[in-house]
């Protein structure tokens, strides 16, 4: 006997971890029905699968609360203010994600999750951390915001050995219960607060990773914000605080010495020493902010028991996803980088720092961002902007504010073509020994699919370049 039996349940969203939640509910006895807006042919197919296993869809709608429900079940992306979580607040029925229903049914019995929020960098940190596991010998998977459902990750057989888990704010708003064995914060800037409401909200979402960890509370040293979540997390009793620092490590941090990445938090003789993990040439790429990811995630398989070698030899044999910071080609001395992931102004810092003289594609949706800090950052090095996308005004807008000097191209077109003209008026701006750089600082689904696609169009665009590929050298 489970609680779910004869459950009368409400998944919202037919994607891949409402499918996950469904089935799994399913299984368990529950009476589910799933809802979702859309009514297109993949919709169908999804439904009618699902209805040979008993499991109801309700397509094209999803507004209102189906039949009875006791209890709703949300996907990643569901605003919290959708007329079906209203209508089940109305009622007093529960609302959670699927991350929570996973931790319901496995998470005190199941393998330790070890958790990774932050603005930025998430799913590099949680592929590096799992990668650091696996060279450890360790049977795990990278899961939550990213690869295998949640539910399919805590129930499979045989069992995981310990789960590295990327967690979402929205996630972490949806999952009260959730208490990972150690949780990380990899930094804090305001991004998605159209949906959060406020920074606080936001902020407070992403500091329930730390809630009731066992071993570590791994936090970056260079955002206050994340140390802060630290102190007002209720963890349990010897729970430790870990800093992680770009620079030398104070004790119970990890940081870097003279391009070692070193340990002063888990090595018994703490007080007077350091244990070198890796060096920052075995991180890839060695940029700053990714050095950052790599401590984080060697603090969280430390926090689990891993030993030194393998933290090496798991960074060693990580590569980053594409479209982050990805080198496309070199055109007539212009290098053109793909950073398509970068859909909000604190990636695009991040990125803006890593090249000297750029010319910087940028636009799309601003999620209710501000665009002023950034540009004013990084206006030093700007050969030239070209701006893209819906909300490309905001960002001409600090542009004109804080860098009136450099030259901007505002595209109107928001058509498929308009990745192309972008690049072409880019690389008449540059000058050999530039980056072109496609960093948006925005989210691309005013004119793309997703950012995959935009990253996509860039590439495609960069190789059709009148004199390109013929000149193209890596
Ligand atoms: P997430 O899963 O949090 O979206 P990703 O690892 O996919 O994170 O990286 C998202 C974007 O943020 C990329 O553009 C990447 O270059 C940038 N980025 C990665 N790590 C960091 C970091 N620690 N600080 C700032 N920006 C980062």
């Amino acid at each position: 006997m489970n609680g779910y039996d004869g459950l009368r349940v409400t998944v919202a969203g037919l994607g891949v971890s409402g499918i996950s939640t469904a089935r799994a509910l399913a299984r368990l006895g529950a009476r589910v029905t799933v809802v979702d807006g859309g009514d297109g042919e993949r919709q169908r197919a999804r439904a009618a699968e699902l209805a040979g296993e008993g499991i109801e869809v309700v397509l094209g709608g999803g507004e209102t609360l189906h039949g009875n429900t006791e209890l709703v079940v949300t996907s990643p992306g569901w605003r919290p203010d959708s007329p079906l979580f209203t209508a089940a607040a109305a009622i007093n029925v529960e609302v959670v994600g699927d991350v929570e229903i996973a931790w319901r049914l496995r998470g005190e019995t199941g393998p330790p999750w070890l958790a990774v929020t932050g603005t930025n960098g998430k799913t590099t940190t949680v592929r590096m951390l799992a990668a650091i596991l696996e060279a450890a010998g360790l049977r795990t998977a990278a899961v939550g915001n990213i690869g295998t459902p949640i539910i399919d990750a805590v129930l499979a057989d045989p069992p995981y050995d310990v789960l590295a888990v990327e967690l979402s704010s929205y996630q972490l708003h949806w999952a009260p219960s959730v208490r990972p064995h150690s949780g990380a914060v990899l930094n804090v800037a305001p991004d998605h607060l159209d949906w959060h409401g406020s920074m606080k909200a936001y902020a407070a979402a992403k500091g329930r990773v730390y809630e009731g960890n066992r071993v570590a509370c791994v936090y970056n040293a260079a955002d206050q914000a994340t140390e802060q979540l630290v102190t007002r997390a209720d963890v349990a009793e010897g729970c430790r605080a870990i800093g992680f620092t770009l620079g030398p490590p104070g004790l119970s941090e990890l940081g870097v010495v003279d391009g070692v990445l070193a340990d002063r938090a888990f090595v018994a003789d703490r007080r007077s020493r350091a244990q070198e993990l890796a060096t920052v040439a075995d991180v890839n790429p060695p940029a700053p902010h990714n050095i950052a990811n790599a401590l984080a995630a060697a603090a969280l398989a430390r926090a689990y028991g891993v030993p030194p070698g393998a933290v090496r030899d798991g960074l060693r044999g990580f590569s980053p996803d594409p479209h982050r910071i990805e080198h496309v080609a070199d055109v007539a001395g212009v290098a053109y980088v793909d950073d398509s992931k970068a859909t909000n102004t604190h990636a695009t810092e991040a990125s803006l720092a890593a090249y000297p003289s750029i010319v910087w594609i940028a636009g799309g949706l601003a999620k209710g961002a501000t665009f002023d800090d950034l540009v004013r950052g990084a206006a030093a090095r700007l050969r030239g902007a070209v701006l893209i996308g819906a909300d490309r005004h905001l960002i001409a807008e600090a542009l004109a504010r804080h860098a009136p000097d450099v030259p901007v191209v505002d595209l109107e077109r928001t058509d498929t073509g308009a990745m192309a003209a972008a690049v072409t008026e880019a690389t008449r701006l540059a000058h050999p020994g530039d980056t072109i750089l496609m960093a948006p600082a925005c989210a691309s689904m005013d004119m793309f699919t997703n950012y995959n696609e935009r990253g996509d169009a860039f590439a495609a665009a960069v190789h059709g370049l009148a004199d390109g590929p013929a000149h193209t050298e890596q």
